[in-house]
């Protein structure tokens, strides 16, 4: 039976490797919404090749350009933060959660509210949002299922067992390119080499967090949220290989790990499927040509993210989402070649120990509001203003 699908930033790696599947699968598959950040053209060209019922674009501004891209298709044209909000409430069965930052954290909030299959990958969204996102699926009945690929290994390994049973959660980490760099190398890291990632090919905000392990970091407190077994039972291994994506260990001292190639097409098939499963075409594991599989601790002197991440969950309220705007402020200011590679954690530690915790935000509006001000917060003291 054929089944409706939007995909909130669809232009992106995430986007792309959906698109992908369903292009393989175009029979199964009905696509309602697309939308992108400003490429145009690219969804102009997506929405025609997937005979979108509506495109839209976040930039206002570009509403004529998307208008005369697809005149003439019969698609349905919107641009702007609103617009965004109206495709993600349209109704379908799944809605693909794939922008970066929190600027995803409105869609996604109204793709639950319309109670269907979230897919998540955009994490900086549960991460700002917390208990205000949690709520509203269970109030929605909507089903959130991850996409992140560790979130979506410890999903899987929690199938057909009680969570009450799990005494630990143990995220790996890749520990990015930068993984053996001295403090001296860190601090004169440029972009480039911060978004070479040795095992997955991301956009580059995400690359960046891995560099810094602020991606594991969010992806602390977004297990945190998905996985109610306790903080304190959720652990991060490095593992440079990404072959293990996440393991979860039970009482009685077994544990089930998810194994799989470093392609994102095998969490997006997993939710795109559920509870069923598809073929992809993605590389199969030849363990004996990897040969090894090694693990390290954490190193948190070079690389306080996770540390701080804990922190900020351990604090809990409006906490992490300072944590990930001021991260966000950061990263796009080393980006654009404004500060180096290491002030990104010592911009974040400065936002987080400033001033009083702030109040648990209540609603969205809260979470936004926040966000907003911590951004201009921290755009302040970096001079980006
Ligand atoms: P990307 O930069 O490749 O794509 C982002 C998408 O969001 C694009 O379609 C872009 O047009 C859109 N977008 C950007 N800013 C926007 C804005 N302000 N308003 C509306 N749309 C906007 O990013 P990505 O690597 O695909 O990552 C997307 C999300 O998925 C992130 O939250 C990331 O952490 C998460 N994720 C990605 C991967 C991966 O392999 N790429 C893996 C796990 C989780
Ligand atoms: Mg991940």
């Amino acid at each position: 039976m054929t089944r409706t699908i939007s995909i909130l930033g669809a232009t992106g790696s995430v986007g792309s490797s959906t698109l992908d599947l369903l292009r393989r699968n175009r029979d199964d598959w009905e696509v309602v919404a697309l939308t992108a950040n400003s490429s145009v053209a690219e969804l102009a060209a997506l929405a025609r090749e997937f005979n979108a019922q509506i495109a839209v674009v976040a930039d206002e501004s570009l509403l004529g350009d998307l208008t005369e891209a697809l005149s003439g298709s019969g698609i349905e044209v919107a641009a702007g933060k609103r617009a965004l909000c109206e495709a993600a409430s349209h109704p379908t069965n799944v809605v693909v959660a794939a922008i970066v930052g929190c600027a995803g954290l409105a869609p996604t909030m109204a793709a639950i509210e319309q109670g269907c299959i979230v897919a998540l990958a955009n994490k900086e969204a549960l991460v700002s949002a917390g208990e205000v996102m949690t709520a509203a699926v269970a109030k929605h009945g909507a089903t959130l299922l991850p996409v992140d690929s560790e979130h979506n290994a410890i999903f899987q390994c929690l199938q057909g067992n009680d969570i009450t049973d799990v005494s630990t959660i143990t995220l790996t980490a890749s520990g990015g390119p930068l993984r053996l760099w001295t403090p001296g190398q860190l601090a004169a890291a440029t972009p480039a080499e911060a978004i070479a990632h040795p095992n997955w090919d991301m956009g580059d905000k995400i690359s960046v967090d891995s560099a810094t392990m602020f991606n594991k970091g969010l992806e602390l407190i977004e297990a945190h949220h998905l996985f109610p077994v306790g903080l304190d039972r959720i652990r991060i291994v490095v593992h440079p290989q990404s072959v293990i994506h996440s393991m979860v260990e039970y009482r009685d001292g077994s544990t089930l790990a998810q194994l799989g190639p470093s392609d994102m097409r095998v969490p997006i098939a997993s939710c795109l499927a559920w509870p069923q499963r598809m073929d992809t075409p993605c590389e199969r594991l030849d363990l004996a040509a990897i040969g090894e599989l090694s693990f390290f601790p954490p190193d948190e002197d070079r690389f306080p993210a996770t540390r701080l991440a804990r922190e900020a969950a351990q604090a809990g309220g409006g906490v992490p989402a300072v944590l990930n705007a001021a991260n966000e402020i950061a990263v796009a200011a080393f980006l654009d070649g404004k500060i180096a590679f290491t002030k990104i954690a010592v911009t974040v530690e400065d936002m987080l120990t400033r001033g009083n915790p702030p109040a648990a935000p209540g609603c969205l509006d809260d979470v936004i509001n926040l966000d907003a001000e911590t951004r201009s917060h921290a755009a302040e003291i970096l001079e980006l203003a």
